[in-house]
C-alpha cells in the first residue's frame, strides 16, 4: 500500500474519531499523533511523548484498530513513538530488537509515483513559476538557488513536481543520487536510528546525496530534536554545493513552531507559492486527464462540456478533480453509457455538494473589513480615500474570484455600485498584485482564510 493512500484512510479514520469521541478529546489526545505507516498489522504512530502513546492505546485502541477494518486495512497492533524519549533512554546491554534493513542499507527513499512527471504536469498561470524552478533544478548544472522551496495548498501539485524532477534527474544522470522522502518519513528514520543506535550511517546516508527533497516540511515542526537533525543535514548538503528541494502546505514565515534559524535558511533560497487553481488550468488538466483515461477506457465517449462543468464546478484541489473524472469513467464503463453532463451531475451529486459551500459576499466583506482595520459600512460609503477604496477594491477582487455572483450583483452588494465599478476593481487588484507585494500577501491571506 503506498503512503499517499495511507494518508487518506488515516484521515478518514481521524474524521470518524473526531465524531465519536469529541472535539475536545480529539484535539487533546488525537491530534498531537501522527501517522507513519503500516506494516505486518502494525499500525505506527510518532507522538510527542509516551504519556499520550499510552492514553491513546489505553483509551482509543480498540477503535482505531476497528476503524483500519472498516477501511479495509487489517491491524492487530498499535506502535507509539516518542522521540525524546528514546533519545534519553540509556544504552541498554544486548538490545533485542534488530534495526530493520532498510536503515542500515538502501538509503531511505520512498517510491515515485510513475505518473508525476513533467510531461504530465499541465502548466498554467498559477503554477508556471513553480514548474520553471522545478525543471531548472532537473536541468542540474550550477546550483542557482538552494533550497528550492515550494508551498502551497492541498493537491497543487508540490508532490508531482518534485516527483518529476527525480524522475528527470534519473532519467538524464543516473549516477546522481537524488532522495526524496516525506518528512515524516524523515523523521520516521531519524527515530529508528536513535533507538537502533545507527546515528552514523543515518548520517552518512543523508549527506552523501547529491539532492535531498523532502516534502510536507510543515510536519517536522514542533519536533525538536528532528527539526535540529534536518538543519544539520541540510546545512552538510549546501555546504557542499548539493541541491535541496522541499515543499510544505505554506510559506516558511507562515510555519508555527519551526525554529528560527531554519526558518531564515529556508528564506535564502527560491520560495515559490502554487496558486490556487484558475479556470483555464483546471481545464487544461481535466482535458489531459480525460485523454489518458479514453485510452484505458475507449469505448466510453465523453461530451467536452463535462469538462467546462467539472471545471467551473469543482475549484477546491487537482486531486478532487481528478478523482471526479475517474469516476466519471469507471461508472461509464460499467454501465455501458457515455458520459454527458445529465449523468456526470448524477454520479457526482455527493461531490457537488460538497463543492458548493461558497463563500459569500458578506463573509468576504468582514473578513476585508477586520483584515484593514475597517467598519464593513466603510466597504459600501461612498468614500474614496484611499485606505477605504483599495480594501474595498480587494473586497470586490475577492468576491468575483470566490464566489459565483454576477458583476451586477457585486456591485449591488457593495453599496449599489456599477457592475463597470467592479470590473475596475478586479482589474486594479490584479495588476497590483504583480507589482505592490503588500497588496498580494493581503490577497493571499484573506484567500486562505476564507478558503479555510
Ligand atoms: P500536493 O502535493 O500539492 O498536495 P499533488 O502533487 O499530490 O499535490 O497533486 C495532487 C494530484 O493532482 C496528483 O494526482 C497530481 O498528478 C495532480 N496534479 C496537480 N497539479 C497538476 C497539474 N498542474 N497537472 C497535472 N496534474 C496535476
Ligand atoms: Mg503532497
Amino acid at each position: 500500500m503506498n503512503a499517499i493512500y495511507q494518508n487518506d484512510t488515516w484521515g478518514r479514520i481521524r474524521t470518524e474519531l473526531r465524531n465519536s469521541i469529541g472535539v475536545d478529546a480529539f484535539n487533546n489526545w488525537i491530534e498531537p499523533i501522527s501517522f507513519l505507516g503500516v506494516e505486518t498489522n502494525l499500525a505506527s504512530f510518532s507522538v510527542p511523548n509516551s504519556f499520550i502513546g499510552n492514553w491513546v492505546s489505553r483509551n482509543y485502541g480498540d477503535a482505531i484498530i476497528h476503524l483500519f477494518g472498516t477501511e479495509g486495512v487489517v491491524i492487530s497492533r498499535l506502535g507509539f513513538v516518542a522521540p525524546e524519549q528514546t533519545a534519553a533512554r540509556k544504552p541498554k546491554p544486548a538490545p533485542q530488537q534488530q534495526a530493520p534493513k532498510t536503515t542500515a542499507t538502501a538509503l531511505p527513499a520512498s517510491p515515485l509515483d510513475s505518473r508525476f512527471t513533467f510531461e504530465q504536469f499541465v502548466v498554467g498561470t498559477p503554477n508556471e513559476l513553480a514548474h520553471a524552478a522545478a525543471r531548472r533544478v532537473a536541468e542540474g548544472g550550477d546550483v542557482t538557488f538552494n533550497p528550492l522551496f515550494l508551498y502551497g495548498g492541498v493537491g497543487l501539485g508540490k508532490t508531482h513536481l518534485m516527483h518529476a524532477i527525480a524522475h528527470e534527474i534519473r532519467a538524464t544522470r543516473p549516477e546522481a543520487r537524488v532522495l526524496y522522502l516525506s518528512a515524516e518519513q524523515f523523521m520516521f528514520r531519524f527515530v529508528q536510528a536513535l533507538r537502533f543506535k545507527d546515528m552514523h550511517s543515518f548520517k552518512e546516508q543523508f549527506r552523501s546525496v547529491d539532492m535531498l527533497m523532502v516534502d510536507d516540511l510543515q510536519f517536522i515542526a514542533g519536533k525538536n530534536s528532528t527539526q535540529d537533525e534536518f538543519f544539520h543535514t541540510f546545512n552538510a548538503l549546501i555546504e557542499q554545493g548539493k541541491q535541496i528541494v522541499i515543499s510544505a502546505d505554506r510559506s516558511p514565515g507562515e510555519i508555527e513552531g519551526l525554529e528560527e534559524r531554519i526558518r531564515s535558511r529556508l528564506q535564502w533560497g527560491l520560495v515559490v507559492d502554487l496558486h490556487p487553481t484558475n479556470y483555464e488550468l483546471r481545464l487544461g488538466i481535466l482535458h489531459a486527464k480525460a485523454e489518458a483515461q479514453s485510452k484505458r477506457y475507449p469505448d466510453v465517449g465523453l461530451d467536452v462540456k463535462v469538462l467546462e462543468f467539472l471545471a467551473h464546478r469543482i475549484s477546491s484541489n487537482v486531486r478532487v478533480l481528478e478523482g471526479a473524472l475517474t469516476r466519471l469513467f469507471a461508472f461509464a464503463d460499467l454501465v455501458g453509457r457515455d458520459i454527458t453532463l445529465d449523468m456526470a451531475q448524477d454520479t457526482l451529486a455527493d461531490l457537488l455538494r460538497q463543492s458548493d459551500r461558497k463563500v459569500t459576499i458578506e463573509e468576504i466583506q468582514r473578513k476585508v473589513a477586520e483584515h484593514y482595520n475597517l467598519r464593513i459600512s466603510d466597504l459600501l460609503s461612498p468614500r474614496r480615500a484611499r485606505a477605504v477604496a483599495r480594501p474595498r477594491q480587494v473586497a470586490m477582487f475577492l468576491s468575483k474570484s470566490l464566489t459565483s455572483k454576477s458583476l451586477p450583483e457585486i456591485g449591488r452588494k457593495f453599496g449599489g455600485r456599477d457592475h463597470t465599478t467592479v470590473i475596475h476593481a478586479v482589474k486594479r487588484v490584479e495588476e497590483m498584485r504583480q507589482t505592490d507585494s503588500q497588496i498580494a500577501d493581503d490577497v493571499e491571506i484573506l484567500r486562505r482564510t476564507l478558503e479555510a
